[in-house]
């Protein structure tokens, strides 16, 4: 079966075909101003997604998403708050990191950030500008010359009517034509700059992504991922300067793009105040609900978020728990609980089943990642396994029958895993997830702090009753030598 991507330049669906191994693959990162919210999540737990397949496909991968560590609003929080804007790039590029473990997003193969690709940056500007793609008027500024780059609005699909007509120029800029764009831009007081052939500054947005995936990657690429506002300029210009400089087209083979979260009939941003974080969220939900949610929709169909897809995610989840606990508890029953004489057609159905399962899961996952596809056959399997488990069918040679019904649920964990789910073994584990949720750090440290204050004076019963309600809720306490430490279940 062959692999189909939609690809943004096209605007078709197009055969995977990489120009080799491994698969090149770059995602724009997040700018680390504030904690991600649930509109980053969509990007990173698809881009979980296609890289986890095209794994399962046999193709080995190198993952690269940035940071874009330098930015206004970094720069100004900074400033805001009185420390540094690297301090607060730090923040917040380890609550990235804390968001997507908990979502269980695997780790690119190399986080890239602007501060550390000063010197690639500028080697770019320099041959654009010696290529005649750019230029730089004095004022400390380089621009790229967008009339110099024929195919411009080649990925957007925009005329070069349509592009000047969105083209601003503000006040201090020295551009020639106003599509054109920054490069670098002259220092200002109070910010962050590097030294540069044209006076201290910092680079512009775009530069920065073409400079860290040729970095990372080479000159040119298979995939190149991002949120759907990055078609233009963001992509459009990395296309440009990237093409301009190496001469080698295409700059990125595949252009994906996911559909937009939407709250009401607006983007989440955190411009527009109106998001809620990853960290929130799961406060109150498990995360196996919050990635299903974001996988029960094609990645490029845009959603709007409401508190009741997730109540309706979580009752998906419990199917796939529920259909899977079914498969357990009919490979767990003994031969000597069979039923005499009950036909054994059920189970053998049910393990044929899985093995079309297979089949259909990779079909739909096949075309262009349709996550939504695989997931409603899973549904249909899990229902099936619930029905024939309270049928309690084994009857006829349970040895062949548990060797069937074994490979059905490792068919079923198999395909589970590769969508990125580590589903709660049970329903009371999912619940049990959840209470743990609700408890925050410090509730669960002045717990700790009860019960060694218990311990101390020796009333061990009641020190164990805490030690028992905090496993109930999840969390399990471990005592070493320095005191108690605890972990989620
Ligand atoms: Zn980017």
């Amino acid at each position: 079966m062959t692999l189909r991507i939609y690809n943004t330049l096209s605007r078709r669906k197009e055969e995977f075909q990489p120009l080799g191994d491994p698969v090149r693959f770059y995602c724009c990162g997040m700018t680390p101003k504030f904690h991600p919210h649930l509109g980053h999540a969509k990007l990173f737990v698809t881009m979980d997604v296609i890289r986890r397949y095209l794994g399962e496909k046999g193709y080995r991968v190198r993952y690269v998403q940035n940071f874009t560590d330098v930015d206004d609003k970094i720069i100004a929080r900074g400033l805001s708050e009185g420390v540094s804007a690297a301090a607060v790039a730090r923040r917040y590029t380890d609550g990235y990191f804390h968001s997507m473990e908990a979502l269980n997003v695997q780790p690119a193969d190399v986080y890239p950030r602007v501060s550390q690709t000063i010197s690639g940056i500028i080697e770019m500007i320099q041959g654009l500008i010696a290529g005649g793609n750019a230029y730089a008027p004095g004022n400390g500024d380089v621009y790229f010359r967008v009339a110099s780059f024929p195919s411009y609005g080649k990925l957007s699909h925009r005329t070069a009517d349509d592009v000047l007509a969105g083209a601003r120029v503000t006040v201090g800029e020295e551009k020639e034509d106003p599509r054109d764009f920054a490069l670098w831009k002259a220092a200002k007081e109070d910010e962050p700059s590097w030294p540069s052939p044209w006076g201290a500054g910092r680079p512009g947005w775009h530069i920065e992504c073409s400079a860290m995936s040729r970095q990372e990657l080479g000159d040119q690429i298979d995939i190149h991922a991002g949120g759907p506002d990055l078609i233009f300029p963001h992509h459009e210009n990395e296309i440009a300067q990237s093409e301009s400089f190496t001469h080698k087209e295409p700059f990125a083979r595949y252009w994906v793009h996911i559909g937009q979260l939407n709250v009401g009939s607006e983007k989440m941003a955190h411009s527009l105040n109106n998001f809620t974080t990853v960290l929130e969220t799961l406060e109150r939900h498990h995360p196996v609900v919050l990635r299903l949610y974001y996988l029960s929709q094609h990645y490029r169909t845009p959603v709007t978020y409401t508190d009741e897809s997730l109540v309706l995610a979580r009752k998906q989840a419990e199917h796939l728990i529920e259909g899977r606990s079914a498969l357990a508890s009919l490979i767990a029953q003994p031969a000597q609980d069979a039923v005499k004489g009950s036909s054994p057609a059920p189970v053998r159905e049910l393990a044929s089943m899985a093995s079309d399962l297979s089949l259909r899961f990779f079909e739909a996952m096949d075309d262009d990642f349709n996550t939504a596809l695989a997931l409603s056959r899973l549904y249909v399997f899990s229902r099936e396994a619930v029905r024939v488990s309270q049928m309690r069918p084994i009857g006829h040679d349970p040895q062949a029958q548990h060797e069937a019904l074994r490979l059905a649920l490792t068919t079923f964990d198999h395909l589970v895993s590769i969508l990125g789910f580590d589903l709660p073994r049970s329903s009371v584990e999912l619940v049990r997830g959840e209470r743990a949720l609700a408890l925050d750090a410090a509730t669960i440290e002045a717990a700790i702090a009860r019960r060694a204050e218990l311990r101390r004076q020796r009333k061990w019963s009641e020190a164990d009753a805490i030690r028992e309600q905090l496993l109930t809720q999840g969390i399990v306490l471990e005592d070493g030598s320095h005191g108690t430490t605890w972990r989620r279940a």
